[in-house]
């Protein structure tokens, strides 16, 4: 098997080969891989995005899977950067003891812990806590300010020691780390084994349906390898005798879904909620590939109308800049073949400053930019966060500036 990336042929909840290709992005480097200026003479290798359906059991997701070795190698986000997120993991916190009440000191388990961010909730809510967290620093540190964290990947064996050292956990969370998961048989198993029998595993990841929705089409990289609906994911946990008892549906990551999971029983507690998104799903027609199909005609149309409107501004004579220099940033640079129309990018992150987008290595520098080197259009890449960008320049607007967006729509301001 190649160490740097393999293509698997099986859907990844089901094993089923009944898979269809429904959007095509072009392939990319790893997206969040912007490199210094002594690293520009390294050709950056390019994975395919391709996006399958399974029309057995309606997984979206991609079948190419790069090591977390290339993706990972120099992780450096930490969750408590972004001040929203604390927030917005108490309040997860909370929700979760509302719903179980688990007795004061019971063991919660986060996978993926990063920082230890929800388990500080968590401990500041009685209980005890322990995280496990594959990047050595973040761990090493969560560890030292109180959250005691195993720097490791999450693996049959580990659960087997946690189980063995700690017991068993009566609530184990795993958020956005699903997605990023080829093996999610193994993992599930695991957790399986190490939950109590009245525990519950609660996790929270991107929503597919609201991919789709809402166009983000920047949410599709390397790291998601899978784009969660709840009916797939319904019938996976049943298959692993497990089941699905309640769904929240939430704004986080331009849409996301928290699902309850407990252990087979002979009577669950399953409400009505995971009923009521399945059949929303289905009645959308998201059970089957025409929406992604839809989807893909879409974005493929505004690729055609938004280079259409760039190519000819760049005839004129005109300057054009990129506002956006994140993961999902380098799916849009490829895929709308931007990179020879874009003199240079801007992002308001400190640590994209000074370096070069993956592969095409356009230079990244500090929104100021705008007021010095003055380019005539600025296109706004982060679309999502075209409000802000624009309330924040107004100065750009005044010196005769104009932002460009392209989702929903493109449109010149
Ligand atoms: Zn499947």
């Amino acid at each position: 098997m190649n160490t740097e990336y393999y293509r698997r042929n099986t859907c990844r909840l089901c094993d089923s080969k009944n898979l269809e290709l429904v959007v095509k992005p072009a392939a990319t480097p790893p997206g969040d891989r912007y490199v210094s200026a002594d690293d520009l003479n390294q050709v950056q290798k390019i994975y395919p995005l391709d996006v399958f359906f399974c029309r057995d059991c309606g997984l979206l997701q991609l079948l190419d899977v790069v090591s977390p070795n290339i993706l990972y190698g120099n992780y450096i986000y930490t969750t408590s950067i972004s001040l929203g997120l604390v927030e917005h993991f108490r309040q997860y916190a909370v929700n979760v003891i509302e719903r179980f009440h688990p007795k004061p000191n019971s063991l919660v388990i986060d996978i993926g812990s990063n920082d230890g961010t929800i388990l500080r909730h968590f401990q500041a809510l009685g209980m005890r806590v322990l995280g496990v967290e594959p990047a050595t620093d973040i761990a090493q540190k969560a560890t030292e300010s109180g959250v005691e964290t195993l720097a490791t990947f999450f693996s049959p064996e580990v659960a087997q020691k946690i189980q063995y050292e700690y017991g068993k956990a009566s609530i184990i969370t795993a958020n956005n780390v699903f997605a990023n998961i080829d093996d999610l048989s193994t993992l599930i198993e695991s957790i399986r084994s190490l939950l109590s029998p009245n525990g519950v595993f609660v996790m929270e990841t991107g929503y597919g349906v609201d991919l789709i929705k809402n166009d983000v089409f920047d949410n599709i990289y390397h790291e998601h390898i899978s784009y969660f609906n709840v009916k797939p994911l319904a019938s996976f946990f049943r298959r692993h005798q497990m089941e699905l008892i309640h769904v929240d549906h939430v704004e986080t990551k331009g849409g996301s879904i928290r699902s309850f999971v407990q252990l087979q029983q002979d009577s669950p507690l399953v409400d009505e909620s995971v009923k009521t998104m399945i059949q929303q799903e289905e009645s959308l027609g998201f059970d089957r590939p025409e929406p992604y199909q839809t989807f893909a005609n879409k974005i493929a149309r505004v690729k055609i109308e938004l280079i259409d409107l760039l190519t000819n501004l760049k005839s004129q004579g005109k300057t054009i800049a990129g506002y956006g220099a994140s993961v999902g940033v380098t799916t849009l640079l490829y895929y709308l073949e931007l990179s020879e129309l874009l003199s240079f990018l801007v992002d308001d992150n400190p640590i994209r400053h000074n370096l070069f987008s993956p592969g095409h290595h356009i230079p990244v520098l500090p929104s100021d930019t705008l007021y010095e080197k003055k380019p005539d259009y600025v296109l706004i890449l982060a679309w999502r966060y075209a409000e802000p960008i624009m309330k924040k320049h107004p100065k750009y607007l005044k010196q005769g500036g104009h932002f460009i967006q392209f989702l929903p729509e493109v449109k010149v301001i």
